[in-house]
């Protein structure tokens, strides 16, 4: 039977592959005690690879960190055919057309894994395929932001697949708990998007045999940058007669921070048939937005831009900017139910792996390069053509890299 939050009461995995790599790191000890995700990124990482830790390998670890309390192991399952279509610096091992073998070499498995007695006292939390389905409502279609890569996604039906497969499997075995991915409210945020997305999740959790009791909740700010709470501003602030909603930074969004939007979109997915008892993760590995630079109170009310532009924790130049941000800090350490409809936050993506590449690497597990890991690059449709602001000299996305865990922990909110 499972529990209302996982997180509540229980200790949480703590990586010994990710927690070697940052403690070597100069400061790392800080740290290096934290939960953080394991990503099934690809069919070779289940069985276990000579490089690294198989599913069982980490199961196994997790049942002696565990001793006689209560454990939850943290899973990103992460392979769908044709992934990251709205990017490169992701794209996986499987084309566009391969959901037989999703199923039956990566789902499976997984499942059957998952499902050995040896486990059932795990509370496994499976976060389900990051920015997957968000891509079929935001880049498709007559939008300017709309990929070809994307459009086959939608039209071939195989993200939707997918994850209902994945939902239906993995949600058959009583110890996991699936939470979808739910992109972030600098994405789904806008009423464009808010509602489709909603529609969307209910679409992919009723295909292949899933049902949305095998949905025990979402998943927001997945590797991702967005501010938990901006203090200085709210959205019903307006200056001079003009909203928050129309500075050039918040741009009609009905958000401007991780925790509101994650507490209504909770709402929402109750609302389109969700069960009343989800609850949200929020991934806050590198949205501190600490350091020198960090607003000490509101802006200046000369205008809705100076207010915002000066009081906002988020200093992206944009807002759709998502590869190793600059400036971006550790955010709240992992924690259980720290606020109403939120069952945790999270460090889901670990600090200290590369989100891509900044220039293009040769590489075998399907990973392309992607403008927005350059800092030179001036950007697309879906950051509004602004410069990407990326940290330089960073390897392939999951790879290892210094300078980006050295600049999280500089600028940790709350502060090391
Ligand atoms: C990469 C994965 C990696 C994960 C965690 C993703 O951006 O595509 O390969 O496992 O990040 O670092």
């Amino acid at each position: 039977n499972r529990v209302d939050n996982p997180y509540a009461g229980a200790k949480v995995y703590v990586n010994p592959e990710w927690s070697a790599k940052a403690a070597a790191e100069p400061g790392g000890t800080r740290v290096s005690n934290q939960p953080t995700g394991v990503w099934l990124d690809r069919i070779a990482v289940v069985a276990g690879t000579s490089g690294g830790m198989g599913l069982r390998a980490h199961l196994d670890e997790a049942l002696k960190q565990k001793g006689s309390g209560e454990m939850v192991v943290q899973l990103v399952v992460y392979d769908l055919p044709g992934r990251d279509c709205s990017a490169l610096s992701s794209n996986g091992e499987l084309g566009p057309t391969e959901i037989d073998k999703y199923k039956t070499q990566f789902i499976d498995p997984i499942a059957a894994i998952l499902s050995d007695a040896k486990y059932a006292s795990l509370r496994i939390v499976t976060t389900v395929e990051i920015d997957s389905l968000p891509n079929l409502v935001t880049n498709t279609g007559s939008r300017a932001t709309a990929t070809p890569q994307c459009d086959t996604m939608l039209a071939n039906g195989n993200y939707v697949k997918g994850v209902g497969y994945a939902l239906h499997k993995l949600g058959a075995i009583p110890n996991v708990y699936n939470y979808v991915d739910a992109g972030h409210h600098g994405w789904i945020g806008w009423d464009d998007n808010f509602g489709p997305a909603a529609d969307m999740f209910k679409k992919a959790a009723t295909a292949e045999g899933a049902t949305p009791a095998d949905v025990h909740g979402f998943i927001t700010n997945t590797a991702n940058y967005s501010a938990l709470k901006e203090n200085n501003f709210t959205i019903d602030d307006s200056v001079n007669g003009v909203s928050v909603r129309q500075s050039k930074w918040v741009d009609w969004n009905r958000y401007v921070d991780e925790l509101s939007y994650a507490q209504a979109f909770r709402a929402k997915l109750v609302s389109v048939g969700f069960d009343p008892g989800i609850g949200m993760l929020i991934d806050t590995s590198r949205n501190g937005w600490g350091g020198t630079a960090r607003p000490t109170g509101p802006g200046a009310k000369t205008s809705v831009d100076t207010y915002v532009e000066g009081g906002r924790y988020d200093r992206r130049i944009h807002i759709g900017n998502w590869c190793n941000q600059s400036g971006a800090g550790l955010g709240e350490r992992p924690k259980a139910a720290p606020a109403a409809g939120i069952d945790a936050y999270v460090w889901m993506k670990p600090p200290g792996e590369s989100d891509g590449s900044s220039t293009a690497i040769p590489n075998d597990e399907g990973k392309g390069f992607d403008g927005m890991c350059d800092p030179t690059y001036t950007g697309n449709p879906r950051n509004g053509n602004h410069l990407a602001g990326a940290l330089p000299n960073a390897p392939l996305s999951g790879h290892w890299f210094s300078a980006q865990f050295q600049e999280l922990m500089k600028n940790a909110y709350p502060a090391l």
